[in-house]
C-alpha cells in the first residue's frame, strides 16, 4: 500500500486567494526540477508524491512556509494556485493551520519541525526514490521504522535526529517508515535541490 497523499493531521484551512508569483516564483522553478528529476510526481495508481516548501515569515510566526498543496504531485507544471502557506503547527495535539487556495500537504508536519529547529534553514524538499532511498539507509541519519508518513511521530522522530546527529550539518535524512522518501534541507532552494541531485 502507498502510504501517502492522506492527511493525518487536523488541519484548520482559511481558503484564501492564491499568492503573488514574486513570492513563488523560485519555488516553483525548483518544484520543477525536482519534478523533471521524477523526485516529485505520481504513481500509475495517481497518487501523487513529494513536495516542497520555503520559509516565509510572517507576523507572530518567523516559522511559517509556503509548501506544495495537497495532491499537486502529479500536476506537470505549478502555479501560485497550487501553493498553501501554513501558519502554525502544534505537533502534540496533531494540529495544523494553514491558508491559501488549496490545502496544505500532508507532509506539512515535518516541513514545520526542520523550520523550527533549525533557523537558518530556508527550504525543504521531501522526494521519492526507490534507489536513492536502499542506498542511502541508515548510512545517513534515518527516521525511526516505526514512525511514518505524515504523523507527529515522524515529527518527534525529525526533531530527535536533528538534536542527535550530524543532520544540521548533512541536510539529508531518509525515513525508514517511508518507503522511498527521502528529505533534503538547505539555506537556500538552491542548496536543498543540490543535495538530492548531488546523491
Ligand atoms: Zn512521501
Amino acid at each position: 500500500m502507498i502510504d501517502e497523499g492522506y492527511i493525518k493531521f487536523n488541519s484548520r484551512w482559511a481558503e484564501t486567494p492564491a499568492y503573488p508569483m514574486e513570492d513563488l516564483h523560485e519555488l516553483i522553478m525548483a518544484r520543477q526540477q525536482l519534478f523533471e528529476a521524477g523526485l516529485i510526481g505520481a504513481y500509475p495508481s495517481g497518487i501523487g508524491f513529494g513536495n516542497i516548501s520555503l520559509r516565509h515569515p510572517i507576523q507572530g510566526n518567523p516559522d511559517a512556509f509556503y509548501i506544495s498543496g495537497s495532491a499537486t504531485g502529479n500536476v506537470t507544471q505549478l502555479s501560485p494556485a497550487h501553493f498553501a502557506l501554513v501558519t502554525k503547527v502544534d505537533i502534540e495535539k496533531n494540529c495544523l493551520d494553514c491558508e491559501g487556495p488549496i490545502i496544505a500537504s500532508s507532509e506539512s508536519m515535518s516541513h514545520a519541525v526542520i523550520y523550527r529547529e533549525c533557523p537558518e534553514v530556508q527550504a525543504v524538499a521531501h522526494i521519492h526514490d526507490l534507489t536513492m532511498w536502499e542506498s542511502l539507509l541508515h548510512k545517513v541519519p534515518t527516521t525511526d521504522s516505526s514512525a511514518t508518513y505524515g504523523t507527529p511521530e515522524m515529527a518527534i522522530s525529525i526533531i530527535d535526529l536533528l538534536r542527535n546527529t550530524d543532520l544540521k550539518q548533512s541536510k539529508l535524512f531518509v525515513m525508514e517508515g517511508h518507503e522511498e522518501g527521502v528529505f533534503a534541507f538547505g539555506n537556500s532552494l538552491e542548496e536543498t535541490v543540490g543535495i538530492i541531485l548531488d546523491n
